[in-house]
């Protein structure tokens, strides 16, 4: 794969301090704690051939950005370190974000910003204790050193994981640039390391965009069963693996706004909540384009079928273990419908409207719901209509009182409270992070010490869009 990268090792920061590991992680991964201490770590990121540093290379890929192809992309401020087997016996990438220029970096700076690598780390870890696949974070270095925006920042750095950082783009740009035998090499590398059950199928490379189409389409349902937006679904954030990647403008919804864009830069609405799944599928078409020389057309084209029937099926099975359903009926998928039609119109707080059900004696209690909505008439048509269709799966209250508060987050990411945590880690605090980390990696358990990460934002921090 040396011809697909350019080995450069990272450019050294001022002063960097490690402020927070993932010691779960860290472990899992099975790396030594003795690199854990900070100067031997940062003496290993700043050196050639380290452990660490073992593969230290910048990767070329392009990329449909917003619907555009653009060939020019690459790791423009991130390295892959080294490949690690973790003690789950799979290949894990370390990617250093915020390592400096690279070939790729097209005049820009190579840095990563605190409040960016900080919005990525609480991300992926809520998105992983969600059960949401996505790559993780494994450890933050702040410095002094400060980056040029909109205004000065202070840069950072963070080591993230993830099994490849293989993205549509890698696939696509050998493709467009008509470079055959470095895609052959690319799809070798890809089955040996990561699909090596689709080598024994009669066509392996449809039984890969198989794999990569499901894994796709089920990321998706649950973006949309746990109100994610995820800002950029630009072919080169798209990873192979189905896993969320490539933190920018993110959000999670606040009120459920279906047609919600957290991207301000993304002005045509082309990745608004709503879109996600049929830009989930655009992406794989783009892909697919990719396959051309290993299958024909129809071929693929009826991998890619399989997207929306596998989309629609993970989101009703999830919605309805959100709602406490043991089983897919009628009337339980029509539950689904007519409260999310009711969160809708009311533009009640998507994550309370479930997590307000949760903690009841009796139905009679659970039934006092009904002052937190808008809409109370059409609460009251809804609750009657499901406690019948839960009634019909011979689920007991208590019961489906232990499915609710399982299935449905006390605490969820925030904005408005990623922007708080951020603004004290520049001031030099970083307990209100740490905080809110603690609260995201057990989601499903009441925020005892820290309540105000349950709470829903206040009008005025609502629904903030952020720019890339
Ligand atoms: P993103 O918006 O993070 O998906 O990045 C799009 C492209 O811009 C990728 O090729 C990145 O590597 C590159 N890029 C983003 N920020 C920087 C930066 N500060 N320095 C260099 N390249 C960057
Ligand atoms: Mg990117
Ligand atoms: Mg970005």
């Amino acid at each position: 794969m040396a011809e697909c990268a350019t080995q450069i090792i990272p450019t050294p920061l001022y002063s960097p301090k490690l402020v927070t590991v993932n010691h779960e992680l860290w472990q899992g991964l099975g790396l030594p704690e003795a690199w854990l201490d900070e100067d031997n770590l940062v003496r290993q990121l700043f050196s050639a051939d380290t452990p660490l540093t073992k593969l230290s290379i910048a990767q070329k890929y392009g990329g449909h950005q917003f619907g555009q192809w653009n060939p020019m992309l690459g790791d423009g401020r991130g390295l892959l370190l080294a490949e690690v087997i973790g003690a789950d016996g799979a290949k894990h990438d370390l990617h250093l974000k915020g390592a400096g220029p690279t070939p790729y970096s097209r005049h820009a700076d190579g840095r990563a910003v605190l409040r960016s690598t900080i919005r990525e780390y609480l991300a992926s870890e809520a998105m992983h204790h969600l059960g949401i696949p996505t790559s993780r974070a494994l450890c933050l270095f702040t410095t002094d050193e400060p980056v040029y925006r909109e205004q000065q920042e202070r840069a950072a750095m963070m080591i993230r994981t993830a099994p490849s950082h293989l993205r549509f783009g890698h696939f696509e740009y050998y493709h467009h640039s008509n470079e055959p035998e470095k895609l052959d090499k690319l799809f070798a590398y890809a089955f040996k390391h990561h699909f090596p059950q689709a080598r024994q199928a009669e066509n392996p490379h449809l039984a890969m965009l198989q794999e990569i189409t499901s894994s796709t389409a089920k990321m998706i349902a649950k973006w949309q069963a746990y109100g994610f937006n995820h800002g950029v679904m630009n072919t080169d954030n798209m990873s192979i693996h189905g896993i969320t990647f490539d933190y920018g403008p993110y959000a999670f919804l606040d009120d459920f706004e279906p047609h919600y864009i957290c991207n301000r830069s993304d002005h045509q609405g082309r990745y608004r909540f709503s879109a996600q799944p049929s830009i989930g599928l655009w992406n794989l078409n783009a892909l697919g384009q990719a396959f051309r020389r290993y299958a024909d057309i129809p071929s693929i084209t009826g991998v890619l079928e399989s997207f929306e029937e596998t989309l629609i099926a993970h989101y009703h099975e999830l919605m309805l273990r959100r709602l406490g359903f043991s089983e897919k009926t009628t009337e339980a998928l029509a539950c689904i419908t007519e409260f999310t039609l009711l969160l809708q119109t009311t533009k009640h707080d998507y994550h309370l409207a479930f997590r307000e059900l949760c903690g009841h004696q009796s139905w009679a209690q659970m039934h006092e719901v009904r002052d937190l909505h808008l809409d109370i008439e059409s609460f009251d048509k809804w609750f009657t209509n499901y406690q019948s269709a839960i009634n019909a799966q011979n689920i007991s209250f208590v019961d489906l009182q232990s499915r609710l508060t399982k299935e449905n987050p006390a605490v969820v990411l925030r904005n408005h409270h990623a922007q708080n945590v951020i603004e004290a880690a520049e001031a030099g605090d970083f307990e209100p992070f740490n905080a809110y980390l603690a609260a995201l990696s057990t989601p499903f358990s009441e925020p005892v010490s820290a309540p105000r990460f349950a709470t829903a934002p206040d009008a005025d921090v609502k629904g903030i869009a952020l720019s890339c």
